[in-house]
């Protein structure tokens, strides 16, 4: 692979605009030509992409029927025409479903520069669902010692780090998650200090008061519909819920409603969206924070690693499943 040489360069691409819920058939692989050389002039960077995250977001992220599916990744800088990046750089942020991406706003890329960690966990912990467990429950709900902590969709790229954390500063912290599997694993791996299955409850409020009889300081909101409703109902005095995701409703039509609203008024809650990219000012110091207490062993991070570019679609539509088991990544190629 030499500067200048055209080469293939395979891609996933959407067939039309995505209307309910998303199938693999609305994904398909074509293959194209890219030349390995930066336009002179363009302060663009020309990548190979490594790895690719699955996000619940990469649906959202679709631009035009016929492109390459957008989304996070880890890239190899082959060739700059940037002054802030060279050849030989490890970058991570927004790139493209394919094997050699053209980047015209490498502005917009994290350089990577701790490398004594494995690549891939710039797509999740040390990325842009690290930055959100860490923005949404720092930054939002300003947690204190002892506080009781929800997380729902614990298991998720996002979940799994905000348990953490909210074990780390000495919460008691219970998770939700759709199989029996990753309640065992959010208990004995993650150190959660409780967590059930939400498909097997039939009553989601009668679930939460029996985990948390004395009610919820904070929510975690990765999935809303029912589950938000149920939570409503078992907060705290002066509560703080971080509106981060609302999963189970990305795929209806018609969105469900949520009754319980009347609790944030009584009972004092502050409820808070955010969207990560308004805190990526935060990223050094939730870097410096997180890279330690990963290689103090304090944090851990499990990872589903996808071999092939061609098998991105069906692990898109597996996470929306839930039947993956800890963050989907596609491998691309090698460093
Ligand atoms: P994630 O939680 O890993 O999402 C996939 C999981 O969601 C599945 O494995 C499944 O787990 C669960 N799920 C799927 N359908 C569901 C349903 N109908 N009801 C309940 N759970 C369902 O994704 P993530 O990347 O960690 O992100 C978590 C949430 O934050 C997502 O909603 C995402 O869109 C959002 N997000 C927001 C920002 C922001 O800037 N605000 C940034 C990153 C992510 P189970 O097996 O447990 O059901």
């Amino acid at each position: 692979m030499t500067k200048g040489e055209e080469v293939s360069n395979k891609q996933v691409v959407f067939r039309d605009y995505v209307h309910g819920p998303l199938k693999e058939t609305d994904m398909v692989l074509s293959t194209s030509t890219t030349h390995l050389k930066v336009p002179q002039d363009s302060k663009a960077i020309l990548v190979k992409n490594i790895y690719l995250a699955c996000d619940p977001r990469t649906k959202i992220l679709l631009i035009e029927p016929g492109l390459a599916i957008r989304g996070f990744g880890v890239a190899k800088v082959l060739d700059s025409d940037h002054p802030d990046f060279k050849e030989g750089d490890f970058v991570w942020g927004i790139t493209t479903w394919e094997e050699y991406s053209l980047i015209k706003t490498p502005e917009s890329l994290f350089k990577i520069h701790n490398t004594d960690v494995p690549l891939s966990y710039y797509t999740g912990i040390l990325g842009m669902p690290g930055l959100s467990a860490y923005a949404g429950f720092f930054e939002l709900c300003s947690p204190k010692k002892g506080e009781y902590v929800f997380v729902s969709s614990a298991y998720g790229g996002v979940g799994q780090i905000v348990g953490q954390f909210a074990k780390l500063m000495g919460c008691y912290v219970v998770g939700s998650a759709g199989s029996d599997d990753k309640v065992n694993l959010l208990k004995n791996k993650f150190r959660f200090d409780e967590a059930f299955n939400y498909k097997k409850e039939h009553d989601l409020a009668a679930a939460l008061k029996r985990y948390f009889p004395d009610g919820i300081d904070i929510y975690f909101e990765n999935v809303g519909g029912k589950m938000l409703d149920a939570v409503l109902l078992n907060m705290r005095h002066h509560g703080r819920i971080a509106a981060c995701g609302m999963i189970s409703q990305f795929n209806l039509e018609q969105h469900e409603g949520v009754h319980n609203l009347f609790n944030l008024i009584s009972k004092r809650i502050r409820m808070e969206g955010f969207v990560v990219h308004d805190h990526y000012h935060l990223y050094p110091k939730f870097l410096d924070f997180t890279l330690q207490y990963i290689k103090e062993g304090k944090l851990v991070y499990t990872e589903d690693i996808i071999e092939g570019l061609e098998k991105g679609p069906s692990a898109l539509i597996r996470l929306f499943a839930g039947q993956t088991v800890g963050k989907p990544v596609i491998r691309v190629s090698h460093e």
